[in-house]
C-alpha cells in the first residue's frame, strides 16, 4: 500500500485515491500533530466499492465455508503479528493508552477466531418425513453485499465485530470507518490484502455523512451494521430500513453501577475507576453513574475520589500513563460544558478534572477524571451521554430504588452491581432493563461468542453484533421441502 497523507479507499483488490477535493484533517489528540487527511468520498466512490463487492459475491458465496475460513486463520495469525503496530497507530489517532489499544486488538482477534467456526455455526437443520415421503431442510445462505459504519472509539475492534462474520458467511463487505480514525482501518485493510483475500471480498470507503447516505441508498447493499451515537443510529436505522435493508445499529449509552453495602469495596472502587475513566470514558460500556445503596455511599465516595485523583493522565505511548485525551477539542469543550452545566444545575464537584495542564502536551484534548455529586435527577446531565471521564454519584436507600433509577434512563446498554449477596445479584440481573449486565464486573463486555446486547435507545434492530446473532444477521434462511417418488 503506498503511503499517502490522504488515506486511500480499497476496492477491486486495489488501493484508490478518492475522487474528491473535500478532505478532513486528522490530528493526534494528545499532541495535535497532523496525521493524515480523510477524503469525503461521494456516491461515485461508493458505487465503485459496491460494484467491486457485487462482482466478487457469486464466486465467494460458492467458495466452501471451510475454504473461506482459511483466509481468517491467516488473518488471525497476521493480526497477532501486527498487534503492536496496530496498537501504536490506535494510540496516535484515537488517544487511548497502549495497553488499552492492545486490549482492543485482542478483542478484535477474538471475533476472527469465533468466525473461524462458521462451518458449524452456519449449519441449518432438517426433518425427515414431515409428511409421508416428504423431507424439510433449512439452509443458511449469504445475503450479498453488506456494509458496516463504525465509530471512532474502537478503530480496530468494532470493524472486526462485523467483517469476519460477514465474509465467513459468504457475503462481500464494505467498511466505512470513522472519519476521525481512518489510519487503523487503512492498516487493517493492508493486512487483509496480505492475507490474500480474493479481490472485492472486502472493500473500504472513507468519508462521512454523504458516504454513509450513498451506502444506505444503494439498492445493491443488502444489510447495514452500524455503531455510533443514538441520533445517528436512529437516522441510519430508519433510512436503511426505508430502503428495504436489514439493519442493526448499536448506539449510545448511559451506564450505571450499583454499589451495595455488602460489596467488596476495593473491587467496586477499582472496577468503577477502570470503567468510568478507562479509554477516557469514551467506551459505550463506560460507567457514567455510580448508584450507592445505603452505607456504601461514604466509603465509595472517598475511595473513588482518591483513585480519580491518582490516575496518571498523559500521552498513551508513554510508559505508566493510565488515561489519554478525548478525541477532539470539540469533544473536550462539549464535555467540560456538560460538567459546568451540571454544577450550575445544583451539582458539586468531588473531583474537578477540567482544563488540566499536562506537561509536554499542553495542546492535547485532556480532561482529568471528574467526579460529581448532587446532580438533580431531572437535569440534562443525568439524561445525556457524556462520553468523557466523568462519573456522577447518586445515593439511594434500596436496591429497588437503584433499579428504578436505571429503568427511568432512556438508554439500556449496560449496568453492573457490586455485591456479595446472591439474592441481590439475582434480583438485579432479572429486573434491570439493559442488554449487558455485570455482577462484580466494571465493564460488562460480552466475549465474541456472545452477542453484544443493548436495549432501548442503545440499540435499533433485532440481531446484535458478534456470535450467533452475527451469523443470523449475515445469512438468509431458505426452507426446502422435498418429495422424491
Ligand atoms: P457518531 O454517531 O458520530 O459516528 C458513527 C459513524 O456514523 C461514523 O462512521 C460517522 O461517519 C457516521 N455518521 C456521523 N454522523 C452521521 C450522519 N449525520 N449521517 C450519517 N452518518 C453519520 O459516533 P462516534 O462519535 O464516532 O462514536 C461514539 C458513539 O458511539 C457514542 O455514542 C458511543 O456510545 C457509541 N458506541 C456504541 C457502541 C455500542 O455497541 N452500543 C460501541 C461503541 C460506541
Amino acid at each position: 500500500m503506498p503511503r499517502q497523507s490522504v488515506v486511500l479507499n480499497y476496492y477491486n483488490g486495489q488501493w484508490h485515491k478518492a475522487e474528491t477535493t473535500q478532505l478532513l484533517e486528522v490530528f493526534n489528540p494528545a499532541t495535535q500533530d497532523l496525521l493524515a487527511h480523510t477524503p469525503l468520498s461521494g456516491p461515485d466512490e461508493v458505487g465503485k466499492a459496491v460494484q467491486s463487492a457485487l462482482q466478487a459475491f457469486p464466486r465467494w458465496a460458492r467458495t466452501p465455508p471451510v475454504e473461506r475460513i482459511q483466509y481468517l486463520f491467516r488473518l488471525k495469525a497476521m493480526l497477532e503479528k501486527y498487534t503492536d503496530e496496530l496498537a501504536r497507530l490506535i494510540v496516535q489517532e484515537n488517544g487511548k493508552t497502549l495497553a488499552e489499544a492492545k486490549g482492543e486488538v485482542r478483542r478484535g482477534i477474538e471475533n476472527v477466531e469465533v468466525a473461524c467456526g462458521i462451518p458449524t455455526l452456519m449449519q441449518g437443520y432438517n426433518s425427515e418425513d414431515v409428511a409421508q415421503g416428504i423431507d424439510e431442510t433449512v439452509l443458511r445462505q449469504p445475503l450479498g453485499v453488506v456494509a458496516a459504519i463504525t465509530p471512532f472509539n474502537f478503530p480496530a475492534m468494532i470493524p472486526l465485530w462485523f467483517l469476519p462474520y460477514a465474509i465467513a458467511c459468504g457475503n462481500t463487505f464494505i467498511l466505512k470507518p470513522s472519519e476521525k480514525v481512518p489510519l487503523t482501518a487503512q492498516r487493517l485493510f493492508a493486512i487483509l490484502e496480505e492475507a490474500g483475500l480474493p479481490p472485492g471480498v472486502v472493500n473500504l470507503v472513507n468519508g462521512a455523512k454523504e458516504t454513509v447516505d450513498a451506502l444506505l441508498d444503494h439498492p445493491q447493499v443488502r444489510a447495514v451494521s452500524m455503531v455510533g451515537s443514538t441520533p445517528v443510529a436512529r437516522y441510519i436505522y430508519a433510512r436503511a430500513a426505508a430502503n428495504g435493508k436489514r439493519v442493526q445499529c448499536q448506539a449510545g449509552a448511559k451506564n450505571h453501577v450499583v454499589i451495595m453495602p455488602d460489596a467488596d469495596l476495593d473491587l467496586a472502587v477499582r472496577a468503577t475507576t477502570e470503567s468510568a475513566f478507562g479509554c477516557a470514558g469514551q467506551r459505550c460500556l463506560a460507567a457514567s453513574v455510580a448508584v450507592t445503596v445505603g452505607s456504601a455511599h461514604a466509603p465509595f465516595r472517598e475511595g473513588i475520589a482518591e483513585t480519580a485523583l491518582a490516575l496518571r493522565v498523559g500521552y498513551g505511548l508513554e510508559e505508566g500513563v493510565q488515561m489519554g485525551p478525548v478525541i477532539t477539542p470539540q469533544s473536550k469543550a462539549r464535555i467540560e460544558g456538560l460538567i459546568a452545566q451540571g454544577l450550575e444545575e445544583g451539582g458539586r464537584a468531588v473531583v474537578d478534572g477540567r482544563n488540566p495542564r499536562i506537561p509536554g502536551y499542553e495542546k492535547g484534548n485532556f480532561i482529568r477524571p471528574t467526579v460529581l455529586e448532587g446532580i438533580p435527577l431531572s437535569s440534562t446531565l443525568h439524561r445525556t451521554e457524556i462520553f468523557g471521564p466523568v462519573l456522577t454519584l447518586v445515593p439511594v436507600n434500596t436496591l429497588e430504588e437503584a433499579i428504578d433509577l436505571i429503568a427511568r434512563n432512556p438508554y439500556g446498554n449496560a449496568a453492573s452491581i457490586f455485591t456479595r449477596s446472591g439474592a441481590a445479584a439475582r434480583q438485579f440481573r432479572s429486573q434491570v432493563p439493559v442488554g449487558n449486565v455485570g455482577v462484580n464486573i466494571g465493564v460488562p463486555a460480552p466475549v465474541a461468542f456472545f452477542p453484544f446486547s443493548g436495549w432501548k435507545e442503545s440499540f435499533f434492530g433485532v440481531l446484535h453484533g458478534q456470535g450467533r446473532d452475527a451469523v443470523a444477521f449475515y445469512t438468509e434462511q431458505k426452507v426446502v421441502i422435498e418429495r422424491w417418488g
